[in-house]
């Protein structure tokens, strides 16, 4: 294992760094796309939806109010007033009849004389202080002002948003007779902010000072207190203590993260809240992420092929360089051993012979001196060349060492061997280096076959003598090294 390490470690290191790369870049793309992105998107978008959507209920409230000024006549029951209110049915009949020309849902009239509040539906009944349907009258009964209006979520059975547009209508002497006015239907939700909440998924909801949701659009149905919902309780306190300016803010809560833009509408004494959530960018982003994985990882694998592919090119030039001969292309001394070691290993557990042959070069140093270093070259390479093309596919030849060479011969007894020998000599022999008669190019061999109990080591020296001894005896022969177990 740690030699697979070792070998592929750059490979390793590398893939690591890509994978770190990769995965830090997209999760940065991934937040910025789900988080930031959406946020600074939604914080400047919120604003203006909240302007589109309050300006919009401020035209319906104006619209209300120029329609009930039109609508209203104070004359007849201030003279109704002024007469002690004698007469309750004609007081009803005036306001159902007012209320036949127009789109109210009611025409109404409360009597500061007595607190009996009086519509065109034909209901005589005691104002409540304490409910919120007649509460308005006393805050606006207060206020010195010529009309005034109160928005109501629901009324009754009315399950919609309405308007209360009232005038204060006083005696001669400036003494308050009672409020008459209108109630209209109030369109809060508008085509535009249909728009928002189904196209870019925006939750709008209103909720009054005490946090409560009074009125939510139909799709996100939202209800209860915002001071109790997970995420909103958290900014609740800051949007109902700033009935002044707008306030937007990021909410995360365990599952999901929303930004909120809150606003206050003195209008309606509501808070306008408009919620987005980020999932919106959520499948694309997470597309995004998959298609820049994806990318990622057809990259890194082409990178890390292409690294590999470079690797092993360089290790096989750096294994050539290592273990073979520059000059004659044949197998270095050092990689001969170690196959020589290996073979060894298998024969002996096979039992099959094995011979060896040394050899070398006769007089090159003399011809070295006649005819140059690179006639010296010239004959190293043929000689080298000629023993190749001469050997079997299985044997092992290599450069010993300057003008001598080593024979591995696999399952090759003693006899066959010494026949190779004298063959490869005859070869040198009878090949023409083109030197001239006077210069033959012999070479000189020893022979053995590896004896079981014998060593490497033994081996090499018992054929070196063997070379020796050719050489002693003449040259250009092949000499026998019989194993003589000691
Ligand atoms: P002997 O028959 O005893 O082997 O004589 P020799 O001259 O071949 O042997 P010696 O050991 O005296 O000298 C070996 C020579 O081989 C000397 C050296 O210059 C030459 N030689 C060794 N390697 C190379 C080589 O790569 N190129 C050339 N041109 N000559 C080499
Ligand atoms: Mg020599």
């Amino acid at each position: 294992m740690s030699q697979f390490f070792k070998k592929y470690s750059l490979l390793i290191w590398l893939a690591l760094l890509l994978l770190i790369g990769m995965l830090s870049s997209g999760a940065v793309n991934f937040y910025a796309a789900n988080n930031v992105f959406p946020q600074t998107l939604a914080e400047h978008s919120l604003p203006l939806s909240a302007d589109a959507i309050h300006a919009e209920i401020q035209r319906n409230i104006a619209r209300s109010v120029v329609l009930a000024s039109s609508e209203v006549d104070e004359t007849f029951i201030r003279e109704w007033s002024a007469n002690d209110e004698p007469d309750q049915a004609a007081l009803l009949a005036h306001l159902k009849s007012a209320q036949q020309n127009d789109h109210a849902i009611a025409h109404f009239f409360v009597s500061e004389f007595d607190h009996q509040f009086y519509d065109s539906q034909g209901s005589v009944r005691a104002l409540d202080a304490d409910n919120v349907r007649d509460s308005w009258y006393f805050k606006t009964r207060d206020k010195n002002v010529a009309f005034d209006s109160t928005v109501l979520p629901e009324l009754g059975v009315i399950n919609h948003p309405v308007i209360f547009i009232s005038y204060r209508v006083l005696a001669a002497s400036g003494r308050l007779l009672g409020i008459s006015g209108l109630i209209l239907p109030l369109e809060i939700y508008s085509p535009t902010s249909d728009r928002y909440v189904n196209q870019f998924k925006q939750a709008i909801y209103f909720v009054d000072n005490s946090g409560k949701i009074i009125l939510s659009d139909n799709k996100h149905n939202k209800h209860g207190n915002i001071r109790a919902q997970e995420g909103m309780k958290a900014i609740a306190d800051d949007i109902l203590a700033n009935n002044q300016a707008n306030l937007t803010k990021l909410i995360t809560t365990e599952q999901t993260s929303a930004v909120i833009h809150s606003r206050y509408l003195p209008e309606l004494g509501w808070y306008l809240i408009i919620e987005e959530p980020p999932q919106g960018d959520f499948s694309a982003a997470q597309w995004t992420l998959y298609i820049t994985a994806a990318i990622g990882v057809i990259v890194a694998v082409l990178v890390l092929w292409l690294v590999g592919l470079s690797i092993k090119r360089h290790q096989q030039h750096l294994n050539v360089l290592a273990n073979y001969d520059g000059m004659t292309g044949l197998m270095n001394r050092q990689s001969f051993t170690t196959t020589f070691q290996k073979e060894v290993l298998q024969l002996r557990r096979s039992k099959a012979p094995l011979s060896f042959i040394l050899f070398d070069i006769d007089f090159l140093k003399k011809i070295n001196e006649s005819h140059g270093h690179t006639t010296g070259d010239r004959i190293i390479m043929e000689i080298a060349r000629m023993s190749l093309n001469s050997v079997r596919g299985s044997d092992l030849l290599c450069r010993w060492g300057g003008e001598q060479f080593a024979l591995l011969l696999k399952k090759c007894e003693l006899e066959q061997a010494y026949k190779i020998a004298e063959q490869l000599r005859l070869n040198v022999q009878n090949y023409s280096f083109a030197l001239g008669e006077k210069t033959p190019v012999t070479i000189s061999l020893g022979v053995a076959e590896w004896a079981e109990d014998e060593t490497a080591d033994e081996l090499f020296a018992r054929v070196d003598e063997a070379m020796y001894q050719a050489k002693a005896e003449g040259r250009n022969r092949a000499e026998v090294s019989y194993y003589v177990s000691a």
